[in-house]
């Protein structure tokens, strides 16, 4: 049975905590700084140390027992007197039994005091509201002073001053909004964080009210626990109902201290931790721990794994600082694996979210200014993918779908790591330190043999040279690799069938044990738990390049733009930054204090390898300027030059025979005009009319 504590219990126990130096001290800095300071800021501790019972009973009876150390602080502040002043008693570090997952409030929490963790989504602007109104009688010119509780304006009923000659009878007054008392007011929606949703699950979201001095405090996509009291609105004005939506009422805004501190990291955990770095065989074994049900990917894997990792961030004696988060992009044919690759390192990466390019949200990837429903008018800060994991990693899938919008403010983010919203009196910077897996489909919805792979990118050249790394992934038919990956996608549909039946379940015409251990490679290596913390752990580490490390990068680097024979730019120093943070994680994978000749040669097999691939040209040589300026100096290509005719003497259309005739000049054979004709069809950007005439849409 929980203990009960009459009123003048309650005011007595405070009292005596009160009397503690450090609130003495608190309350007397408040007196002295009133309004600039007007919060005293109660840890929780004290209370149960005090009385556990009494702490309980906090916990469980919010209202009555703030309002009661509310007076109890202020009869130590005599000169408080102004309608409206008061000091704020806000409650921190509540203990474990008062922290509540979003999808967990039932109507057991209304009216009790809760701590909620999570996202900041949205935040609104400042707001002051006015909390006492002063009004003046019309007649009489008595002052009178009324609580404002809600949203519409309350006037006195009556002038209430007998001597004010006015009879009581007045019923007109004017409100003096100078002198009336405010305050400040913000609404925030917080949503759960990514590492405590389970299995893909939707965020579930809930709206805080903060006021008075700690409005303000938060912006978009901060990572904070709001304490505060559950109550409940009815759903509508209108129609009564008995559904209820519930918001919380916030007494206090705790920030997150350390990133990684969800993680809890034992002492067995770092013995497994170490134990683990020194296999020789650790990278393999990551890689095979990254979604290991897709079939093949390799360097895509190995490049994904030293991404979790990460590089080092470092600031410069001039204040400049330079990213350590890499940047990776998968384009590829349709049916690839893209997007499950994707999904699962949004699961295992500590903080990973997923989102789609062509979200629904306002906010879009990076952050927007936006006015609905949830500011009631104001204007309303939302935070996007990017900035939602910050500190982590960003798993942008269909980039390619983006909006214009996000196009624009992309390269910022993943530049300088900031968003930066101004419009309508917000202006703010929201942080987006995290690393991005972003995966997108070619131009033409696949791949053309005969087309560079460059021109078949449609992506804004600056934007793709912000990325570390970029792979290409065609689908096409090859009988060795299709005959693995079928066996690859079957097995793993076996095995997981095997999976779900009953322990010594048996079934006729299956050999379960033996199924089990010849799928036995589907497994992770590593669990996801285990690795997130090994991750985790290893932030702890900066590594320092060594000279022989540094040789290996100069020399790849050196060598690979002097490919380019003075016309074209093989590479640019933006590889070269790609080159130290490959090799930097490639170190703190291997918990390694420096950058060794090991994590150097790692780091330039990657990127030589995915130069290859994309920039490769026709002598054996790179051309990166196909990627950093989208078009490639030797083959202008088919398609441009059929859009061209479109655009020339397609006004009213043209025919099939005009069109190869048009491409005859330029030097087209009959299947290249029509294969052209085929992809702008395919990307809706002509159109075949039912006589058999090409229009431009
Ligand atoms: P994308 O996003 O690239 O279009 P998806 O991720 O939607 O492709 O993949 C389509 C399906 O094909 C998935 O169910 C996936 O399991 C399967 N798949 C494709 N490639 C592989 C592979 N290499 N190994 C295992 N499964 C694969
Ligand atoms: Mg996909």
């Amino acid at each position: 049975m929980s203990v009960t504590f009459q009123d003048s219990e309650i005011l007595a126990a405070w009292d005596d905590i009160f009397s503690k130096d450090k609130y003495r001290i608190n309350i007397a800095c408040i007196a002295d700084n009133y309004p600039q300071k007007k919060s005293l800021m109660v840890d929780y501790a004290d209370i149960n140390t005090y009385s556990v019972d009494f702490a309980m009973y906090v916990l469980d009876n919010p209202d009555a027992c703030l309002a009661s150390a509310r007076k109890s602080a202020m009869s130590l502040v005599p000169s408080m007197n102004r309608p409206g002043e008061a000091i704020n008693v806000r409650i921190v570090n509540l203990p474990r039994d008062a922290k509540v997952e979003i999808r967990n409030l039932r109507a057991d929490h209304l009216r009790k005091l809760v701590a909620v963790e999570g996202l900041a989504r949205k935040v609104t602007t400042v707001k002051p509201r006015m909390t006492h109104a002063l009004f003046r009688c019309a007649r009489c010119g008595a002052e009178m002073w009324v609580l404002q509780p809600g949203m519409l304006l309350k006037e006195p009923m009556m002038c209430s001053n007998p001597e004010g000659g006015c009879n009581k009878q007045a019923t007109r007054f004017n409100l003096d909004e100078k002198a009336s008392v405010y305050i400040d007011t913000q609404k925030i929606e917080i949503q759960e964080s990514p590492e405590g949703l389970r299995g893909g699950a939707q965020p579930e979201r809930i709206t805080g009210y903060v006021e008075d001095d700690i409005a303000g405090e938060v912006t978009a996509g901060n990572r904070i626990t709001l304490n505060g009291i559950l109550r409940s609105v009815e759903k509508t004005e209108r129609d009564k109902s008995t559904v209820f939506e519930t918001y919380l009422d916030v007494i206090s805004v705790e920030f997150e201290q350390h990133e990684y501190d969800e993680i809890q990291i034992t002492a067995d955990d770092e013995k497994e931790i170490l134990r683990m770095s020194k296999d020789p065989d650790l990278y393999d074994n990551i890689v095979k721990s990254i979604s290991p049900s897709i079939y093949g990917l390799d360097s895509v894997k190995r490049a994904i794994a030293l991404q979790l990792f990460g590089g080092c961030h470092k600031e410069m004696d001039d204040g400049t600082v330079m990213r350590g988060d890499m940047h990776i992009l998968l384009i590829g044919d349709p049916g690839v694996a893209k997007s499950q690759l994707l999904r699962y390192m949004s699961m295992l990466a500590p903080r990973g979210i997923y989102a789609s390019g062509k979200s629904a949200s306002a906010a879009g990837l990076t952050a927007a200014a936006v006015r609905d429903d949830f500011g009631d008018g104001r204007w309303t800060l939302e935070a996007g993918a990017l900035v939602l994991a910050d500190k982590g990693l960003a798993c942008i899938d269909e980039l390619d779908k983006m909006t214009d919008q996000d196009r624009s403010s992309l390269h910022e983010a993943m530049e300088s790591q900031r968003i930066s919203v101004a419009k309508a009196g917000i202006t703010a910077t929201l942080q987006c330190r995290c690393s991005m897996l972003a995966a997108a489909n070619p131009k033409y919805g696949r791949f053309e043999e005969d087309t560079s792979i460059a021109d078949q990118i449609d992506l804004p050249p600056a934007l793709m040279s912000r990325f570390d790394l970029i792979f290409v992934l065609t689908d096409k038919p090859d009988k060795k690799k299709d005959t693995a990956i079928t066996e690859h996608i079957l097995a793993a549909h076996q095995r997981g069938q095997v999976r779900m039946m009953h322990d010594g379940e048996t079934v006729e015409g299956v050999d379960v044990k033996e199924v089990l251990e010849r799928t036995a490679n589907i497994r992770p290596v590593y669990d996801v738990e285990i690795l997130r913390k090994y991750v985790a752990y290893s932030k702890r580490i900066t590594p320092v390049m060594t000279d022989d490390a540094k040789r290996i990068i100069e020399d790849s680097f050196l060598r690979i733009r002097s490919m380019g024979g003075g016309n074209t730019v093989p590479i640019t120093a933006r590889q070269l930054e790609a080159f130290v943070r490959l090799s930097e994680a490639s170190a703190k994978m291997r918990l390694s204090p420096v950058v060794t000749d090991l994590d150097a040669n790692r780091a330039v097999d990657l990127v030589e390898e995915y130069l290859r691939r994309i920039a490769g040209s026709d002598d054996g040589g790179f051309d990166i300027d196909k990627i950093a300026t989208g078009i490639s100096s030797k083959d202008r290509n088919k398609i441009d030059i059929i859009r061209g005719v479109m655009r020339e003497y397609g006004g009213d259309g043209l025919s099939s025979d005009e069109l190869m005739q048009h491409g005859a000049n330029e030097g087209l054979d009959e299947t290249e005009v029509a294969r052209a004709l085929k992809q702008l069809s395919d990307a809706g950007e002509i159109y075949k009319t039912p006589a058999g005439i090409y229009k431009r849409t």
